[in-house]
């Protein structure tokens, strides 16, 4: 473990992990592009890696401030989400029983839909009060997301844990969303944490990242590592460097993306343009007695709104707002507005009147006004 796990996370984060360079006293950390290393006079390498597939000092850096906000024993990255996703993916025993959400990221989802149609594994898709009588003897890997996408709802990470571990299974959640800010998904259970750095851990909207967080060392820890080497999709130094910086601003981010989407969520919850607000901060949220437990470092900055508008109508209020941008993606500084149901396609079982709102850090009145003015020119169709 690293001696950062002593200090608080914002400090980590402000300082990451080995703040001044020993070599030149450089306070923000060198970019060390290089590929390669050259050996000492002896022959040794003077690094624990010397090629840069296998790693670089930026990676380790960012790696080191990342393992020690998750309190967990390592971290890897790779070069986007979905990359460390299938790296993972490949250490699932042949014909071993995953159990996962119907509702949750569509990326992930659909990749486990596919390694189940080439019959690598066998799936259970569940809703999230389903997810422990979904778990039998076979499990071999619980792959859950809190707060759900894009529905929000909350999942009790200890209760998952423990039923994952009573069949011998290991629980994998995805807390891109809790930007590991609102909560320590390891220390309530979990064996393995996966963020898509792209989001939250980088907030910039300039880098495509992904990371695996480990509770304990193992055999299948070890299979990561050497899948990542070999597959090169390692986080190159560069954008190590860029999600290093943006780590260190991690905290101030999420707590005011947080505060941002309570004070939206309070004021448009009974909208009259608005079917329901989805947050987890919300009384009528599923899942909000766990989240106000589970979530003591912030409610986040993700949630949907269901509009008394069709699909075209809802499609419209994208395109009408003027602060935030009609995109995908989550998690940065700027606030972003999307229709799932575009982007997941016709068989996506998402309602036509979501969309997801990334909260960012904008002036609160200037979101809300831009959120209000939208909603004026939708059309209500009663629904
Ligand atoms: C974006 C995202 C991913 C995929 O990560 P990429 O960095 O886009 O590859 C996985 N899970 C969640 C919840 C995400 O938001």
């Amino acid at each position: 473990m690293s001696k950062n796990h002593k200090l608080r996370p914002e400090t980590i984060a402000a300082q990451s992990s080995r703040a001044v360079d020993p070599a030149t006293g450089a306070v923000a950390p060198p970019l060390y592009l290089t590929t390669t290393y050259a050996r000492d006079e002896n022959y040794q390498p003077k690094l624990a890696e010397n090629y840069q597939r296998n790693g670089s000092p930026n990676l380790w850096q960012v790696e080191e401030t990342i393992a020690a906000l998750e309190k967990g024993v390592g971290a890897l990255a790779f070069s986007s989400g979905m990359a460390a996703v299938v790296a993972f993916c490949e250490t699932i025993p042949q014909g071993a029983h995953v159990v996962s959400l119907s509702t949750m990221y569509y990326g992930v989802r659909s990749w486990f839909q596919q390694l189940e149609s080439k019959g690598r594994i066998t799936l259970t898709l569940v809703e999230p009060e389903s997810l422990a009588s979904a778990i039998t003897a076979k499990t071999d890997l619980v792959w859950i997301e809190t707060p759900v996408n894009p529905t929000w709802d909350v999942i009790d990470i200890s209760a998952t844990a423990s039923a994952a571990h009573k069949v011998g299974a290991i629980l994998a959640v995805d807390a891109t969303c809790l930007g590991a800010v609102a909560c320590n998904p390891l220390a309530l259970g979990t064996d393995v944490v996966f963020h898509s750095a792209t989001k939250y851990l980088n907030g910039h909207t300039d880098v495509l990242a992904g990371v695996l967080v480990a509770r304990e060392s193992n055999a299948r820890w070890a299979e990561v590592k050497r899948l990542r080497t070999i597959m090169g999709n390692t986080l190159p130094p560069f954008e190590s460097w860029l999600l290093l910086r943006g780590l260190r601003t991690l905290h101030l981010r999420y707590v005011q993306s947080s505060k941002n989407a309570m004070a939206i969520a309070r004021h448009f919850s009974l909208h009259p343009k608005l079917q329901q607000v989805l947050y987890p901060g919300l009384a009528t949220q599923s899942g909000h007695a766990i989240a106000k437990l589970q979530m003591a470092g912030g409610f986040g900055g993700m949630m949907s709104f269901l509009l008394k508008a069709d699909f075209a109508g809802s499609q419209k209020f994208c395109t009408r707002l003027n602060l935030f941008a009609p995109a995908t993606s989550l998690g940065g500084v700027e606030s972003l507005a999307e229709h799932r149901k575009t982007v997941e396609g016709p068989t996506s079982a998402l309602p036509d009147n979501l969309v997801r709102l990334s909260i960012g850090i904008e002036n609160i009145n200037d979101l809300i006004e831009d959120l209000e003015q939208a909603l004026a020119q939708v059309g209500s169709v009663l629904i």
